[in-house]
């Protein structure tokens, strides 16, 4: 190993250390449940067509007014006290793109994106207000049946997801339930579907995983992601209100004792 490589690891290590400490204090702060936690969303016209930025510039807050109220209801059913443990707010249109997501899965390209992605959430910033516990990036895509949309991904614990959704208005509830995901999976909660075939895991993954019988469910556990409807059928929910956060979520997102 040259000296010049063996400095550049030292201080890729130093600057992540840097990171996991700041990210340890932060999400420490945002799972205590004693406030409301800051989201800010941030949409992007990703394909930067004229209909997209349409849609993208009408866009208000009222348009993810659900996720709040999916948070409050849930949060209380587990006897969080607090009101209204999320607050979504909305920053302008963005013009600029996020990094691509690393096409393998290795876990040094990761953390390399995952610098990548504070990095540039850092110097894109054009939210005018106090700084948000979390930033979700929506990348909105004109709807169109033959695209599949890239996954959504929220960084474990980093406090920053991004979300791909459709440009349209009959598809909002539905970013917005993969928004509130990818917002959980930043409070440090896990997926609970097997990636092979997107089909929730029992029992954790089920929002009713007691019920006889047990097909067909009829919501969603919000990190299993979809409604197991036979046994070779799960489909996405249509809005938060058909989802739940699971018990075992819950633990995770600190809303049970572990
Ligand atoms: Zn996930």
């Amino acid at each position: 190993m040259s000296g010049y490589r063996a400095v550049r690891i030292l201080l890729l290590l130093i600057i992540l250390l840097l990171v996991s400490v700041n990210t340890w204090l932060s999400q420490t702060r945002t799972t205590d449940w004693q406030e409301p936690l800051w989201a800010v969303v941030y949409p992007i016209a990703a394909d930067q067509l004229p209909i997209t930025r349409l849609y993208v510039n009408a866009l208000s807050e009222d348009h993810f007014e659900d996720m709040e109220r999916f948070m409050a209801r849930e949060a209380q059913r587990y006897g969080v006290v607090l009101d209204k443990p999320l607050e979504v707010k909305l920053a302008p249109p963005l013009e600029v793109q996020p990094p691509e997501p690393p096409q393998n899965q290795s876990v040094l390209s990761s953390i390399i994106w995952s610098l990548k992605m504070r990095y540039w959430a850092w110097n894109n910033d054009n939210w005018q207000g106090p700084e948000p516990d979390i930033k979700i990036y929506m990348r909105f895509f004109t709807p169109d049946y033959d695209r599949v949309l890239a996954h959504s991904l929220g960084l474990q614990k980093g406090m920053i997801g991004v979300v791909n959704g459709f440009a349209s208005i009959d598809y909002q509830a539905r970013n917005n339930f993969v928004a509130a995901h990818e917002l959980l999976h930043t409070l440090g909660a896990t997926d609970k579907y097997d990636p092979r075939t997107s089909f929730p895991l029992w029992p954790d993954g089920y929002a009713d995983p007691d019920r006889k019988p047990l097909l067909p469910q009829s919501r969603a556990e919000i990190m299993g992601g979809r409604v197991q409807v036979s046994a070779g059928w799960a489909l996405m929910p249509k809005s938060l209100k058909q989802a739940v956060v699971g018990e075992r979520t819950a633990r995770e997102i600190q809303w049970l004792s572990p």
